[in-house]
């Protein structure tokens, strides 16, 4: 199929806006970025040539970049193939901004929404057939240049041709990892990424006491889980306090009754404490890290010690470990199954609630968490037995395991490029 998609209107032009545009323009797309107002969507512009860090590789490319404001700009969405929404997580907006992309696009364009984690059925509830025909979620992650993942989610009534072309256009032309996910809270990766990062919060007060440190949980999570380099507590102040505590609010309300994730959607009280305070992360000049400027010029990194709530000199650890901590029974070990853990346990019980496959779970969380395995992959490094083994002991066994348990299988990969699918059988895995 050759690409039918040459134009992108994308509506927000803040972090995500722009960076989408910016890769679109790149590719020699012609693009509108409209914002609220001039300002904001010029700041979305400049940052696409600034001199720091340029969104575009090719400079010249901000030619095929033209802006715009909501007010003055929205009808001429009608000469672009595909109208991205891309403005500020709050549902009422994006229903409105919705409401309006609707009454000026063109037949045959598509429509589409980079929420993190708003079903697709809420946002376009009650809209007409015309646009439920057309419309799916995009889901880039942050920042898009560098992450490959970009999530796809089709509503029930969502045309296989419209789906097609944006998953060719998005593969080929923007050269991104396309997951196939439903459309159920957060996704896959935000499911899967904020149930790992809200429990490790959570199982971190346990381990405090028993004399684990925030910088002895942070390497913990990273190099030996084949996880980044920033821990759990660097990751989430470059997230930030005050999105986790949303996402925590959103989980609680959209998450199945049943769903193990519910235990974990508040914060933890000394987390909420530093959120009550403002003390959110790096866009607040420290979170649960901080980086001091001394007199002599020189920098020092500190640690917000939840323990004794102060800050001290952060302590650096290295952890010479490999992912099988997991197994082992000390006090980091059993944080590592209880974080990590039950991680790989949830992700295993999450088929066919939020994709139909092992494949699509452990892309996104590789290509949108930069995981180095996926879960399944992780499993398959523990052996799915001895993760069995232990689930018997608490009772329950997540559905993937029960699979492979059941069909007989001894991993969920095999070396010959094939994985098993929920039916219990080997399937060739798709490009
Ligand atoms: P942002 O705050 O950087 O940008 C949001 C844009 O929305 C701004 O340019 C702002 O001017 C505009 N806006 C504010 N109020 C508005 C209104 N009333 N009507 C219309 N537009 C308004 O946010 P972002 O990080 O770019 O997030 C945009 C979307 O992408 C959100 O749905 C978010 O959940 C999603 N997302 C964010 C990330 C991330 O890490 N930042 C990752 C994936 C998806």
């Amino acid at each position: 199929m050759s690409n039918k998609i040459k134009s992108i209107a994308v509506l927000g032009a803040g972090t995500m806006g722009a960076g989408i545009a910016a890769l679109a323009a790149d590719t020699g797309c012609k693009v509108l970025l409209l914002d609220i107002s001039l300002e904001a969507a010029e700041k979305g512009k400049n940052i696409m040539v600034s001199d720091k860090a340029p969104l575009l590789s090719d400079l010249s490319k901000i030619s095929n970049v033209k802006i715009g404001t909501f007010n003055d700009n929205f009808k001429d969405i009608v000469d672009y193939d595909w109208i991205c929404e891309v403005v500020v997580e709050k549902l009422d907006i994006k229903r409105q901004i919705f409401e309006k992309i609707e009454s000026f696009r063109k037949d045959g364009s598509i429509v589409s929404s980079n929420t993190s984690g708003i079903p697709l059925r809420d946002i376009t509830e009650g809209m007409s057939s015309r646009l439920l025909n057309d419309v799916c979620i995009t889901h880039f992650f942050n920042p898009v240049k560098v992450m490959k993942l970009c999530e796809i989610i089709p509503g029930e009534q969502t045309s296989k041709i419209i789906l097609d072309e944006l998953k060719i256009f998005i593969t080929n032309v923007l050269q991104k990892g396309v997951v196939n996910a439903k459309d159920t809270v957060n996704f896959i990766g935000n499911r899967i990424g904020c149930y790992w990062m809200l429990r490790g919060l959570h199982e971190g007060k346990n381990s405090r006491e028993l004399g684990l440190t925030q910088e002895e949980i942070d390497a913990l999570m990273s190099k030996p889980m084949g996880l980044p380099p920033t821990g759990l507590y660097g990751l989430i102040d470059l997230i930030g306090l005050d999105v986790m505590y949303s996402v925590g609010k959103n989980l609680a309300v959209n998450l199945p009754k049943e769903d193990v994730g519910l235990n974990y959607v508040n914060l933890p009280d000394e987390e909420q404490k530093l959120y009550d305070i403002g003390q959110l992360g790096r866009k607040t000049g420290g979170g649960f890290y901080r980086i001091k400027k001394l007199d002599n010029g020189d920098k020092l990194k500190e640690v917000f010690d939840l323990k004794n709530s102060n800050w001290r000199e952060a302590q650096k650890v290295i952890l010479d470990y490999d992912l099988k901590i997991i197994l082992d029974d000390g006090v980091q070990g059993n944080y590592a199954w209880n974080v990590m853990g039950s991680t790989l346990l949830y992700a295993a019980d999450l088929i066919p609630e939020i994709a139909e496959d092992i494949v699509n779970i452990d892309r996104a969380m590789k290509w949108g968490f930069a995981w180095s395995k996926g879960p399944f992959e992780m499993i398959d490094e523990l052996g799915p037995h001895n993760l069995i083994e232990k689930c018997k002991k608490s009772g329950s066994i997540p559905k993937m395991l029960q699979v492979l348990d059941s069909s007989g299988a001894k991993s969920f990969y095999t070396n010959d490029g094939k994985y098993l699918s929920k039916s219990g059988h080997y399937e060739s895995i798709p490009k």
